[in-house]
């Protein structure tokens, strides 16, 4: 009995063994399509307040409660990225961008240029000379780092007529965001002509085109998801409008879609503003998770350049005048009906602020600036309020903030490791603990480049 163990052990070792020599001789299996979606700025901070809105107000959009970015987490690969530069702790979006596209260690405001000078191969590059199709999307200008580290080599970030002569050069099949400002001469809009481009400035005009597009939806980024404008395409209609073009090459594609203004919002401190461009996010993820779902050949990559804002919901000691409820061994703990307040806002604190400043002198007074604030916040701000604050908008943003519990560490980015979540294909190889350098090798693995 014992020797017939030992023969069939040595029956499936000898098989065993042999099935694996096997299966090094064939050439690994390659993903022919990936979708690089990145939330500029997305750390975990604003990704947890997506996932508590949708979870926990009492009026959340989600019937189910459930956000696409939490079922996607149910099957996802799961890894943490670190984003340092090649000498400094924090990143910008420039050096994140060269770094993940290419590889190569870089330095901040380096777009496609690495810390010794030279000019970075990004996937982007490497993936078109294999015959596949390309694509940049972006809520951000096109020009912006982001997108621009993936086809441009710029030493400033800032040569914007540079980056978007390098764009056009680039050969890249759609290109979709904002940036009309940066592409508006005479002589960029005949090169991309003679490129064989054809350009749209809104949802009408690109809905009717196909093969090689630059949409310009913006004099710099594309409108904030808040502000509901129907005319120029959001983020999902880009996203839907690339992939479906990018799809038809046999040889398959690489798209970088880029939810870019959560960053800003995050800049601004403004927590209405976040949780709008956040929910966008969301619902981009959603078809892009069903898309890889019915696409086996697809992998789909989930993840952020560096942390903006260090927001937070937080406790305090000193109790608001009017709302008792929430207060636990003396401290005061918000509720969860401020997620629906701050879904409430339909404007950013920039934009009431940019209409109080273009009033005249005379129409300056803190009742007008309350209206705009009760219209803009959906909620009421009292005249009394403003005048506390001198009618300073940074002041009365930054004392609502408190009033709802809510901390930003910086108006900067941040160090926070972002999260990459990573679904289909050979998704295993992404999770665990990497830098964003290892991220581009990953994908160039994952892809045979
Ligand atoms: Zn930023």
């Amino acid at each position: 009995m014992k020797k017939l163990t030992r023969y069939i052990l040595i029956f499936c070792l000898i098989s065993g063994l042999s099935g694996f020599s096997h299966a090094k001789e064939e050439k690994p299996v390659k993903a022919k399509n990936v979708i690089y979606y990145i939330g500029d700025g997305m750390g975990p901070q604003s990704l947890g307040l997506l996932v508590y809105y949708a979870r926990l107000a009492p009026n959340s959009i989600y019937e189910d409660r459930t956000s696409n970015t939490e079922k996607f987490l149910k099957e996802a690969a799961l890894g943490l990225m670190i984003t340092n530069t090649e000498s400094t702790i924090v990143t910008d979006s420039a050096a994140s961008a060269t770094q993940f596209s290419s590889g190569q260690y870089s330095l901040p405001h380096r777009v496609g240029i690495d810390f010794e000078g030279s000019q970075t191969i990004t996937i982007m590059e490497k993936a078109k000379k294999r015959g596949k199709s390309t694509g940049l999307v972006t809520t951000s200008f096109l020009q912006d780092a982001t997108p621009a580290a993936f086809v441009a080599h710029q030493i400033s970030r800032k040569n914007f007529a540079d980056i978007s002569a390098e764009l056009i050069n680039s050969g890249t099949d759609i290109m979709l965001g904002g940036g009309k400002k940066h592409m508006s001469s005479a002589e960029l809009i005949k090169a991309a002509k003679d490129k064989g481009y054809s350009l749209a400035y809104n949802k009408a005009q690109i809905n009717n085109l196909s093969g090689k597009i630059i949409g310009l939806f913006g004099e710099e980024g594309t409108p904030y998801a808040i502000e509901g404008n129907s005319e120029k395409p959001n983020l999902l209609e880009m996203s839907k409008k690339a992939i479906e073009e990018l799809r038809t090459n046999k040889k398959g594609f690489l798209v970088m879609i880029e939810a870019g203004k959560i960053d800003w919002a995050e800049h601004s401190n403004d927590p209405g503003l976040i949780l709008h461009e956040m929910i966008e996010f969301d619902k981009t993820l959603g078809y892009l998770m069903e898309y890889v779902k019915n696409n086996k050949d697809t992998i789909l990559i989930v993840t952020a350049d560096h942390e903006t804002g260090g927001f937070g919901f937080n406790y305090r000691n000193s109790l608001p005048s009017d709302n008792k409820e929430g207060v636990y061994g003396g401290s005061y703990f918000v509720t969860f009906d401020i997620l629906d307040k701050l879904y409430k806002q339909n404007r950013s604190y920039e934009d009431m602020g940019n209409e109080y400043a273009a009033a005249s002198q005379k129409e300056k007074t803190p009742s007008a600036l309350a209206k705009i604030l009760s219209q803009g916040l959906g909620r009421n701000i009292s005249a009394d309020f403003v005048e506390k604050y001198n009618s300073d908008i940074a002041k009365i943003q930054a004392a609502i903030a408190r009033e709802d519990g809510i901390v930003f560490a910086t108006n900067a980015h941040t160090s926070t490791p972002v999260m990459v979540m990573t679904y289909g294909h050979k998704m295993s190889g992404y999770a665990g603990l990497y830098h964003t350098t290892d991220l581009a090798k990953k994908i160039m693995f994952s892809l045979g480049l």
